[in-house]
């Protein structure tokens, strides 16, 4: 038999790229170092003991979608919820992107709104960030204006670079697609906005083309369960409702959505703790010589060493995985590492102080 041939557009997209290896000290992939609280799982346990587990789940995920917009401040209707951001990312595209249409992105950044754009038929069309991985906002407009792309994609705080897009940058990107004959949307992806000063949430408003997504993956310790939702205006939320498979989200998935909200204290004591630390260790990189460390309003570092790939390597060796950009286009010889407990990052900091003293 022969084999069956990929997709002729899919023929050379290659798998995500994050080695999971079994090291001491993993800080490679921005999760929670904090598995969430024991009540958490006695209130998680409870709620799905006796569920009706011959019955498919709610389709419309209710009760945690009003759990959500309870925490949120925002009406039910405004509330989707996915198998992870990268789900709700992935239905977006689904719903407004595909053949003939295009996604605006500004690189680098996060690598699956391209790869997933790719995937659903969806046009790339690139803008560049600066040398300092900032972005110029007149720029950013003058691509929406040129290229009317369907959907623009930012990142804020941006991954992998950390840095945090000003309020003012959000909002021309949205007024310049609202402004325009053709109809469109821009998607901010707040994965780490909890760890920033700001959110773009409070700006999602009915009849405005702006969607915010979010992730359970990183403040709330819930990387395993993989749960996303975004704030969006209600005709969008009907839009993905339609697109998204017909009980695509578990009964324990969407119970640990609903009772992980109940935490919010504790979330929030974690937030502090793991700004504090990314605090400390950007301190502690600034003074290392033979170190650029970018600044980060997210749970996570980029910092560049003369050669990437060797330092990747040695700290390694030293039982210390961080993410390895080194290679990648735009990155030459930057690592990211997460924030992890404040022992993981003391092993970080002493291994990187000798591969780069060796
Ligand atoms: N967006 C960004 C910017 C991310 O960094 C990530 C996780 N790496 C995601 C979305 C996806 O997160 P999840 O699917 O776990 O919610």
């Amino acid at each position: 038999m022969s084999s069956p041939l990929r997709r002729d557009d899919l023929s050379d997209l290659e798998g995500y790229h994050s080695p999971q290896v079994d090291v001491a000290v993993r800080l490679n992939t921005n999760e929670s170092p904090y598995p969430p609280p024991p009540e958490f799982f006695e209130a998680w346990t409870a709620q799905v003991t006796g569920s009706a587990a011959h019955r498919y789940p709610d389709r419309e995920a209710r009760a945690l979608r009003s759990a959500l917009a309870g925490f949120l401040g925002q009406p039910v209707e405004r509330v989707f919820c996915a198998n992870g951001s990268n789900e709700v990312l992935q239905t977006l595209l689904l719903t407004y992107g595909g053949p003939g249409r295009s996604a605006l992105v500004f690189e680098p950044s996060y690598v699956l709104h391209a790869h997933i754009a790719h995937i659903t038929g969806t046009g790339v069309v690139t803008g560049e960030r600066r040398a300092d991985f900032t972005l110029d906002p007149a720029q950013a407009v003058g691509l929406v204006e040129e290229h009317e792309p369907d959907v623009v994609f930012l990142t804020t705080p941006n991954n992998p670079t950390g840095i945090v897009e000003p309020r003012e940058t959000v909002e021309a990107l949205v007024r310049t697609v609202a402004d325009r004959a053709k109809p469109g949307l821009v998607v901010i992806d707040e994965a780490y906005a909890e760890f920033s000063p700001w959110t773009a949430v409070d700006l999602v408003a009915d009849g405005l083309p702006l969607v915010v997504s979010r992730t359970y993956s990183k403040v709330w310790s819930m990387a395993a369960f993989r749960l996303g939702f975004c704030v969006a205006p209600a005709a969008v939320v009907d839009d993905l409702l339609t697109v998204v498979l017909p009980y695509h989200l578990s009964v324990p998935t969407q119970a640990a959505g609903t009772v992980a909200v109940r935490f919010t204290d504790q979330m929030g004591a974690r937030v502090h703790s793991i700004v504090t630390e990314r605090e400390r260790v950007a301190a502690a990189l600034d003074a290392l010589d033979g170190v650029e460390a970018f600044p980060s309003g997210a749970n996570f570092i980029l910092f560049r060493t003369a050669d990437g790939q060797a330092t990747w390597e040695g700290l390694l060796a030293a039982g210390v995985l961080v993410r390895n950009f080194a290679r990648w286009p735009r990155l030459d010889n930057c690592l990211r590492v997460t924030i992890g407990r404040p022992e993981e990052n003391d092993a970080f900091l002493a291994a990187l102080k000798e591969v780069l003293s060796a």
